[in-house]
């Protein structure tokens, strides 16, 4: 009954083991260290130093420590690099998880959870946006994620493979116990720049576009606590173990807010006023994403615990603050 976390030393990833070993469950980490640390997997976590998409690796591990379930977070996230190395993306999200889908059926996995994005919506018709509406991604982060839900439809009608798809939408904060956060270097999410910014880590931060049709004319996203992020994925778990039908799910509070509105959340919540310059828009955004949660709420009777930006600011604060100290500590 071991579950295999690929990118378990990563930003999402590290929560969810974190959240796995509370709950008693057998983990393996499967990782490159690409952009994850060593140091944020537990040391009572095996974590395999590897390629998700090697299948002779992921074969034997499988075999080996008797995995039953994956949860598969390991991914390039970053919007605009997609657009500038597409090949890149398509190579890492979709080729790849193409592998280490072959895996799990071959070796007998049938529980399959995927990390997808609210991406795959493109610039959707209407907000909130449910899980039907017709998918038209805008960049290739988007695309290569949603070759990967159609892999697995079709996978899941050939075999006995189930899985269950989740769309992110923004997600940021912290574990609350202050275990792990948003460590990637040079991270470029808007709630991680601007912490940043008011610790004086960076001289400044730039809004990325305030011509869009929207309220304050910046872009609206659904950002979405971690740890709620989380639980919908043990939610999920639960779902498959227990007989439940595949599944594609939007992870959002169906609650929008600005560029604007967060870097002012920032500034309230750490006290600290600092430049931010009024810029053009960034290649590959949409103007609007708010997720629909009706779904996951109802069939997998997820309920979300950390629904407040201050607090999500908060603990991302502190996370930052922690960082700083492990880093100066060396
Ligand atoms: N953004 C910004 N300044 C930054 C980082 C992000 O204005 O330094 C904007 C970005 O253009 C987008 C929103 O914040 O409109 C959320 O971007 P992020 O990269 O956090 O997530 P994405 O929605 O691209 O996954």
């Amino acid at each position: 009954m071991t579950v295999l976390v690929t990118g378990g030393a990563g930003y999402i990833g590290s929560h969810m083991v974190l959240e796995l070993i509370d709950a008693g469950e057998s983990v393996v980490v499967l990782d490159n260290l690409s952009t994850g640390f060593r140091w944020a997997v537990p040391d009572e976590v095996p974590l395999v130093v590897g390629d998700f998409g090697d299948e002779a690796l992921v074969s034997k591990l499988i075999a080996e420590r008797g995995i039953s379930a994956i949860i598969h977070f390991a991914a390039k996230i970053v919007v605009p690099e997609s657009v500038s190395d597409p090949l890149g993306y398509y190579l890492n999200n979709t080729a790849k998880a193409r592998n280490l889908i072959a895996c799990a059926v071959a070796g007998g996995v049938k529980n399959f959870i995927f990390s997808s994005t609210a991406a795959v919506y493109g610039e959707p018709q209407q907000n909130p946006v449910t899980e039907s509406e017709s998918l038209k991604p805008i960049n290739p982060y988007g695309r290569s994620k949603w070759f990967v839900e159609m892999m697995l439809e079709d996978t899941a009608k050939a075999t006995d493979l189930r899985y269950v798809v989740l769309r992110y939408f923004n997600v940021a904060g912290a574990d609350p116990k202050g275990r792990t956060g948003q460590s990637t270097a040079n991270a470029t999410h808007l709630i991680k720049v601007a912490v940043q910014t008011a610790l004086g880590q960076r001289a400044g931060m730039e809004v990325f576009g305030t011509d869009y049709p929207t309220p304050d004319g910046s872009c609206l996203r659904d950002y979405i606590h971690v740890t709620d992020l989380v639980r919908a994925h043990m939610d999920a778990l639960r779902h498959l173990r227990t007989g439940g039908d595949s599944l594609t799910c939007n992870a959002g509070y169906q609650r929008g807010f600005s560029v604007l509105d967060v870097i002012k959340v920032v500034k309230d919540v750490s006290g600290r006023d600092f430049p931010v310059k009024l810029s053009g828009r960034r290649a590959g955004d949409p103007a609007a994403i708010v997720a629909s949660n009706a779904r996951i709420k109802s069939v997998l009777n997820w309920q979300p615990k950390h629904d407040d930006l201050p607090s999500i600011v908060r603990q991302a604060l502190d996370w930052e603050r922690r960082l700083h100290n492990r880093k100066l500590a060396g």
